[in-house]
């Protein structure tokens, strides 16, 4: 028979782990908007019963974890672009994570071969070319934007912006710094104006007949699509994906980053596990039209209606080395003057 003691000692145990049950919760710090994450905390509620809370924000998270230290309430950090993963991981307020799950969910290429970030989803920096004024076929590659012919008839944002640091970056892991130098400064020598505005600018500038041609980040297509006065943007181009011939186009990636403090560090790496599984990451894909990491994870219709390309699987923590030479690079040719 079971003494007193024992029993006494058992009914404290149980009490204890369903008091932790009960208090089980990760919180995150976000970038990313509510409405493309709370879906996704909220299947992982109901999965396992952790309860997820979190801090949005448009900046300053990293600043945060920084002076909240080792008091910072928070597990996770959510952000897009490699620049922001790497910020994180850079000023320290990062930890390793080492998951066969994440290992095995999330392709090495997306990445940090240390641990401490993790991509999501993907998104493509496209062409965006006009209808009307440039034949298909006519531009294949990130390369020929530096060609003469098109000369005047290129729009893009701030060449220091994330996402055109990244897509530089990548150029001088294929092509060395001096070949990348010179493909951004005959892309500056092409624009048609000043770079200004956002991505979906570029497009309304080739719509109002300003440029011809534009990068891009793909979802914004799809975004400009179900908004009734962007729709018109979106009808003016067509999307090219570069490099289908050789290395495949530049990919860059949402994704996330374990904090150093995570005071929940076991049901946060829960967390990260269930976002890389295959109802997340179709869930995660869709709300913002982008793709879904994990290999075999269905794509959105629209998406999947646009076609298979073949993506540039370099690793993003090689573009990422890259990134200061190629904001330097930015600077040097000038690329952001009049
Ligand atoms: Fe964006």
């Amino acid at each position: 028979m079971m003494s007193k003691v024992v029993m006494a000692g058992a009914l404290v145990a149980l009490l204890v782990s369903s008091r932790m049950a009960v208090a089980a919760e990760v919180n995150v710090y976000s970038y990313r908007q509510p409405y493309l994450i709370k879906p996704l905390f909220a299947a992982f509620t109901k999965e396992t019963g952790i309860k997820v809370n979190t801090v949005y924000a448009q900046e300053g998270l990293v600043q945060r974890l920084e002076n909240e230290g080792a008091n910072s309430p928070a597990d996770l950090i959510f952000t897009v672009d490699i620049g922001r993963l790497t910020d994180a991981y850079g000023a320290g307020v990062t930890q390793a994570v080492n998951s066969d799950v994440l290992n095995a969910n999330i392709p090495a290429a997306y990445r940090a071969t240390n641990g401490h970030w993790y991509g999501l989803t993907s998104r493509a920096r496209v062409i965006a070319a006009s209808k009307e004024r440039v034949k298909e076929g006519e531009i294949s590659t990130y390369e020929q934007l530096a060609d003469p012919t098109w000369k005047g008839r290129i729009c893009t944002r701030s060449g220091k912006h994330p996402y055109m640091v990244a897509l530089t970056a990548s150029m001088i892991v294929h092509h060395g710094e001096a070949e990348a130098k010179a493909w951004l400064a005959g892309l500056k020598s092409n624009l048609a104006r000043k770079p200004q505005g956002n991505d979906r600018a570029q497009a309304k500038a080739i719509k109002e007949g300003q440029c011809d041609l534009a990068l891009m980040n793909h979802y914004y297509m799809a975004q400009m699509m179900r908004d009734k006065d962007e729709a018109a943007w979106a009808d003016a181009i067509y999307l090219v994906f570069p490099n289908q011939n050789d290395r495949g186009t530049h990919l860059n990636i949402s994704g996330m980053a374990l904090t150093k403090s995570a005071p929940h560090k076991d049901d946060a790496i829960k967390l990260m596990e269930f976002l890389s599984g295959d109802l997340a990451q179709r869930m995660y894909a869709e709300d913002n039209s982008e793709y879904p990491l994990k290999q075999g994870v269905p794509w959105s219709g629209l998406l999947a209606s646009w076609g298979e390309f073949k993506a540039d699987t370099i690793s993003l923590d090689q573009v990422a080395k890259n990134r200061i030479k190629a904001i330097k690079m930015a600077d040097e040719v000038q690329y952001d003057a009049d």
